[in-house]
């Protein structure tokens, strides 16, 4: 055992959390959690993944459900395109008659990337192939000094090779969850434990005090944000929905009729606004309640300044073309983004 397994496979025989897809081989469960916990915290990814393997145990069951269900499944966790793809995928799984075993199978799969290919690989079939997310790339940078940007693909390239020569071919499953859990435990983005670290005398970060500096990247990504008007128009026991087909966030996820702008408005500037006036005009007789729910919402790379205004209608409710008439209480069968589930929860408890 070399310097750097050895010392970093006790810690992880020590240390390890005992996570319910940790203790699998079969391709499928590895698969399922490593695309939930892509960019998702373990805490909140452990409940998604049990329900996601008790609604659909089979990539066969996965395969054949609608993609609503599956989409309504994913609710809440974000990066929708996540299960899309996952469904995409298990339907070209099913069509091989088998899960994939080499690293180039498994990377052509639909939504698979570099890392997750040699997640699955190397934890279900024992594939030498080392995996690189965000934990390792950290561990390694530090541990040898490593400056060149990560999120360059020089970086990505040189971190890579890095993790493939420390390799040992016969413990790839072991040496890819072990660098991946020191790094999320221990050789954390900010206050990592270096005192009690056991790779601590090999560390040049530590050794050269650039422990907060590394890894290094070369810029950070661009924040916009988005106003979005939302309108719940709704008559008590029936409101409207829209199926979202912009491919830009939440793509065939149900929403509110949606009015966006370019900038801020308040109450009064939506009059002046067609979309709203033609929705007003649709609307004679209705109970107008103007704003009752404010949110804003955080992506990687967008803020949601969201606002929602009531229309409480006496009656049936007009339905124009692309839209939907969703019972209340069969509210529960649509996949919505949280922010709108959250204030529905708020103004139907539902
Ligand atoms: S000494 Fe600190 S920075 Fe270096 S590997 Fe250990 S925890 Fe990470």
């Amino acid at each position: 055992m070399d310097e750097i397994c050895g010392p970093l496979f006790e810690w992880y025989d020590k240390h390890k959390r005992d996570l319910p897809w940790r203790a699998t081989r079969v391709p499928y469960y590895i698969w399922i959690s490593e695309v939930i916990l892509q960019q998702t915290r373990v805490a909140q990814g452990y409940d998604y993944f049990v329900r996601f393997i008790e609604h659909f145990p089979t990539v066969e069951e996965l395969a054949a459900a609608p993609e609503d269900e599956v989409m309504r499944l994913w609710q809440g966790l974000g990066y929708y395109s996540r299960a899309r793809n996952l469904h995409a995928a298990a339907k070209q799984v099913v069509a091989l008659g088998e899960f994939p075993r080499t690293y180039e199978q498994i990377r052509a799969l639909k939504g698979v990337g570099d890392y997750t290919a040699a997640a699955i690989a190397s934890f279900a079939f024992d594939v030498p192939k080392a995996a690189v997310d965000g934990n390792v790339c950290r561990v390694w940078a530090r541990l040898f000094g490593l400056d060149t940007p990560i999120d360059t693909a020089r970086g990505k390239q040189q971190i890579t090779e890095v993790a493939q020569a420390l390799l040992p071919v016969a413990q790839a499953a072991k040496y890819n969850q072990a660098v991946m859990e020191f790094g999320a435990l221990q050789c954390t983005p900010q206050s990592p434990k270096c005192d009690e670290c056991p790779l601590a005398h090999k560390c040049v970060a530590l050794a050269t005090g650039r422990v907060g500096e590394l890894p290094m990247k070369s810029h950070k990504t661009k924040v916009m944000p988005r106003y979005m008007s939302y309108l719940y128009i709704h008559n008590g026991e029936e409101m409207l929905l829209h199926k979202r087909t912009a491919n830009d966030i939440w793509l065939n996820l149900y929403e509110l009729p949606l009015i966006e702008t370019a900038s801020a408005i308040g109450a009064e500037e939506l009059f002046c606004v067609p979309e709203f006036v033609a929705w007003h005009a649709m609307l004679p007789g209705a109970v107008y309640k103007g704003a009752t729910g404010t949110v804003k919402h955080v992506l990687s790379h967008r803020v949601l300044h969201t606002v929602f205004y009531e229309f409480e209608v006496e009656g049936a409710l007009p339905c124009p073309e692309g839209f939907v008439m969703v019972p209340l209480e069969e509210l529960g069968r649509y996949a919505l983004p949280r922010l709108i589930e959250k204030y529905l929860e708020e103004k139907i408890g539902r």
